[in-house]
């Protein structure tokens, strides 16, 4: 009851406009609810994609804290996607008490196949029961001009949103974690997405706490992010998964885990930066157990919301509140 009647005067006191509840940051459940009238479930599909910074045409062994299956290992990789999309929609419909669902491409990199290969998968997935949408995270240097027109054609008929990662603008940190590409790069591919169609949504991907950043390099991010006006920003902090090269760094006393209360403080500074009107996919990780090993207080997802509720509370802020100053 206690924690009801506070949260109940931090919706009073929230200066934020794209919320309706305390949150002082435009959360993909508040998107949602505008754009559909309900909630809506993203379904996770792996379709078995590859990615160009591990089979060697742009690099090998991927990112070094990639687990070979993405960001996150995927639980369905033997199954075709039909399959993986009925489970889905079985698991997250009571969950999430939600009858849409977005099939959502989130492993590996999921523009890089020849174009007929894609439009047979993107048009099978769009055809699913209760599809309201459709995401595909890629990389910006996997964005052929043919594959971007298709794409710009989808965004006439659903709700698309592309997902590009990038974790960080500076040059000598992607080097460092083996991205594979450059910010110049990222900024050509998000480009030519933009003009191709307005009807495009285009995420990016940040994490905080990479190897050898500081919060001003993180919040610089954050700042020129911003400048590109994305629909969406998803952030989350660097986990360590076992079996990759970032781990091996971790073993080794070469990476410590950036912690917890400076991610939160870090997150509260990036958020003000943001334009209030670009949505917050997520601020939390999906590091899985058994696999991610650290740090330990990310698997507290509530933790982390709540810490950032808490803070930007304190200290009356809010998503954008000194966005381009
Ligand atoms: S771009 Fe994604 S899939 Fe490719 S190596 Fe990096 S994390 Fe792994």
């Amino acid at each position: 009851m206690k924690s009801k009647i506070k949260a109940n005067s931090q919706n009073v006191a929230n200066p934020f406009v794209y919320s309706d509840t305390n949150k002082r940051y435009h959360t993909y459940d508040y998107y949602l609810k505008q754009r559909f009238g309900s909630k809506c479930a993203k379904i996770p599909i792996d379709a078995h994609m590859t990615c160009p910074n591990i089979d060697g045409s742009k690099g090998f062994g991927g990112c070094i804290y990639c687990s070979g299956g993405g960001v996150g290992a995927s639980a369905n990789c033997c199954m075709d996607i039909e399959e993986q999309y009925k489970r889905g929609v079985e698991l997250l419909a009571d969950k999430w008490h939600a009858d849409k669902y977005i099939p959502y491409l989130q492993y590996h990199t999921n523009t890089y196949s020849p174009l007929p290969v894609l439009k047979e998968l993107y048009e099978k997935l769009l055809k699913m029961p209760g599809a309201v949408g459709l995401n595909i995270a890629t990389r910006a240097d996997c964005l052929p001009d043919r594959t971007v027109d298709y794409l710009a054609d989808i965004a006439e008929r659903t709700v698309l949103t592309v997902e590009l990662g990038l974790q960080s603008i500076h040059d000598s940190t992607a080097k460092l974690i083996n991205r594979g590409h450059t910010y110049e790069e990222f900024l050509d591919g998000y480009e030519r997405l933009r003009h191709a169609s307005d009807m495009i949504n285009i995420a990016i991907h940040l994490i905080d706490g990479l190897p050898g950043e500081d919060p001003d390099m993180m919040l610089a991010t954050a700042k020129a992010v911003g400048c590109l006006k994305p629909d969406m920003v998803k952030i989350h902090s660097l986990y360590v998964n076992k079996g990759t090269r970032l781990f091996d760094m971790y073993d080794a006393g070469e990476f410590t885990p950036i912690k917890k209360e400076e991610y939160i403080d870090i997150l509260v500074r990036q958020l003000q930066v943001l334009p209030p009107e670009t949505v917050i996919g997520r601020i939390t990780g999906d590091g899985e157990r058994g696999i991610a090993v650290a740090p330990d207080w990310a698997f507290r997802k509530v933790d982390i919301l709540n810490g950032v509720d808490k803070k930007m509370f304190a200290e009356n802020t809010w998503q954008g509140r000194l966005y381009g100053k």
